[in-house]
């Protein structure tokens, strides 16, 4: 009985957490849609928007039962509760998308550190590495979304804010081969090859359309972001499905709008990023998934 008893407890705690990081993720995805608006008054060399949330329309300080992530927009169905202009469905899509991302790489990194902790704590300078791992995965992933945000709404990709990305998937990588220095049948060789392959498929395709199509179909800034998103991902493997996930999703979004409205310009970052939150969502929960079921 004992023994059940402390399995109900381990999984509360864990259902727990992994909702606590839903919750943080929806926060923060509040909190990168701001940074994009905040970065773009920056930039314009704008009035600060101030320390308080307001709507942009109305300038009408937003109260906080107004400024929940993702349930707000949903009860106000993406409008101004004072001057019912539109909020941009950015702020909802970064929300529930860092949400479900923090959830399930909660659930891939996270938990299975938490249920091998005594066995781990044998060796802490591989805890350590795991869990720096997930926390500055998640710091990209926050970093990424501004990013995807700024280029959806005003098509640019501010300079400052990719080498910040860059820095962070290096960090990312440089944990990871380290990590798997110190695994017993960890190949660091391969894993070098891997990632060479990872930003060669990723940045080098982006940069190789950009200078074939004079930075007509991918901006500058396109394959700087890619080798953000190579870096992290280390895997020549899933840095295919990205840049394969990101054409699908750009094909399918984009086409019929621009197509319509004659504007052939596409933006691509924020489909790159969307394909690789996907692909690192799923490529890490996939095999988890396929157990449980
Ligand atoms: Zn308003």
């Amino acid at each position: 009985m004992w023994y059940d008893k402390r399995v109900m407890v381990d999984t509360l705690l864990i259902s727990l957490i992994l909702v606590m990081m839903f919750i943080l993720g929806a926060v923060f995805g509040s909190f990168a849609c701001c940074q994009a608006w905040r970065w773009r008054y920056h930039v314009l060399h704008k009035k600060e928007l101030g320390q308080w949330s307001v709507c942009l329309h109305c300038k009408k300080r937003i109260k906080w039962y107004d400024n929940i992530p993702i349930v707000s927009w949903l009860v106000l169905r993406g409008k101004c509760r004072y001057c019912h202009k539109k909020i941009g469905l950015a702020d909802f899509l970064s929300e529930i998308s860092l949400a479900i991302a923090f959830f399930m790489l909660s659930w891939a990194y996270l938990v299975p550190i938490l249920e091998n902790w005594n066995i781990l704590a044998l060796k802490p300078e591989l805890l350590a590495l795991q869990l720096g791992v997930f926390i500055v995965t998640l710091m990209l992933l926050v970093v990424l979304m501004v990013l995807a945000v700024y280029d959806a709404k005003w098509g640019e990709l501010p300079t400052v804010l990719l080498i910040l990305a860059i820095v962070i998937g290096a960090i990312v990588w440089v944990l990871k081969m380290y990590e798997l220095s110190l695994t017993d049948d960890g190949d660091v060789i391969g894993g070098l090859w891997n990632s060479f392959g990872a930003v060669m498929i990723l940045a080098g395709t982006c940069f190789v359309i950009y200078k074939a199509s004079k930075e007509k179909l991918m901006g500058s800034g396109d394959w700087l972001l890619a080798l953000a998103l190579a870096l992290p991902l280390a895997s020549w493997w899933l840095a295919l499905w990205t840049i394969f996930l990101a054409n699908l999703l750009g094909d399918v979004i984009v086409l019929p709008t621009a197509l319509k409205s004659g504007n052939k310009k596409v933006h691509f970052g924020p489909f790159l990023v969307a394909a690789f939150v996907i692909v690192l969502v799923l490529g890490n929960c996939l095999p988890l998934l396929l157990k449980a079921l």
